[in-house]
C-alpha cells in the first residue's frame, strides 16, 4: 500500500503517519525530516534549503525534492509499502511521485488529508517544543513533558524551533493551503482521498483511518 498524509503543519497527521506505519510495517518517507537533515548538511544545497525552510518559511523546490525523493527510493522494495509523511506537498510534486511510482509498477492507494481549523491550529504550532539534544517532540497542549519544559526521555531543556514562531506558522499555513489545495482537488477526483475529522482525540483518528484503509 502506498498511503500519503496530507493536513497542515500542527494537524498532527505525522503521529498519525507514524502510528499507521507502526501497525501495517513496510517504508516511511518524513519529508520534513529529510529536509531538515538536508538543511544541516555544510553545503551549498543544506544552506539553500536551510534559507528556503527556516527563513522564508516556503516550500523546497520540486526538482530538487524529485531527486531527494530518487535518491531514497533507489535501495527499497516498494511492494512492501510506503507512507509519505510531509511530501507529497503540492500538485507538481504528487505528479512527480505517481510518475515515479508507475515506473516501479505501483500506484498510490489512500491520500488522507486531516482537517483541522486554522485557530486549532495557531494554538497548537504555537505549543510545539523539542528536545534540544535527542530530538523528542513535545506539545504543551497535546502532548506535555512530564516535567516543566524538560525532555521526559534525557531530561534536556525543550526547545521551540526556529519554523515556530507566530510569523512562520502563519506563513507555512498559507503556503500550505495555496500549494495543497489542487492536490486534495485532484485526489478527491481521481477517488483516493479520505477527509478526515482532525480534532478528535489521536486513537480516534487512528482507528477511523485504519477503518477506512482496511476496508
Ligand atoms: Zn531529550
Amino acid at each position: 500500500m502506498i498511503i500519503i498524509f496530507l493536513g497542515p503543519p500542527g494537524s498532527g497527521k505525522g503521529t498519525q503517519a507514524k502510528l499507521l506505519h507502526q501497525k501495517l510495517g513496510g517504508f516511511y518517507f518524513e519529508g520534513g525530516d529529510v529536509l531538515r537533515r538536508k538543511a544541516e548538511e555544510n553545503s551549498p544545497l543544506g544552506k539553500k534549503i536551510k534559507e528556503i525552510i527556516y527563513q522564508q518559511g516556503k516550500l523546497v523546490p520540486d526538482n530538487l525534492m524529485k531527486k531527494i525523493l530518487e535518491d531514497w527510493l533507489a535501495d527499497k522494495d516498494i511492494k512492501k509499502g510506503i507512507i509519505f509523511d510531509g511530501f507529497p506537498r503540492s500538485l507538481e510534486q504528487y505528479q512527480i511521485l505517481k510518475e515515479i511510482l508507475f515506473k516501479k509498477g505501483e500506484k498510490i492507494t489512500k491520500v488522507i488529508f486531516l482537517k483541522v481549523s486554522e485557530p486549532v491550529l495557531v494554538s497548537r504550532l504555537s505549543s510545539r517544543r523539542v528536545c534540544s539534544k535527542c530530538g523528542l517532540e513535545f506539545n504543551l497542549i497535546t502532548k506535555p513533558p512530564k516535567n516543566d519544559e524538560v525532555c521526559d526521555s534525557c531530561g534536556t531543556k525543550l526547545i521551540q524551533r526556529a519554523d515556530d514562531t507566530p510569523e512562520v506558522i502563519k506563513a507555512r499555513l498559507k503556503t500550505y493551503f495555496e500549494k495543497t489545495q489542487p492536490l486534495v482537488d485532484l485526489a478527491k477526483k481521481e477517488k483516493v482521498l479520505e477527509e478526515m475529522d482532525g480534532e478528535r482525540k489521536i486513537e480516534e483518528i487512528h482507528q477511523a483511518i485504519l477503518e477506512r484503509i482496511l476496508h
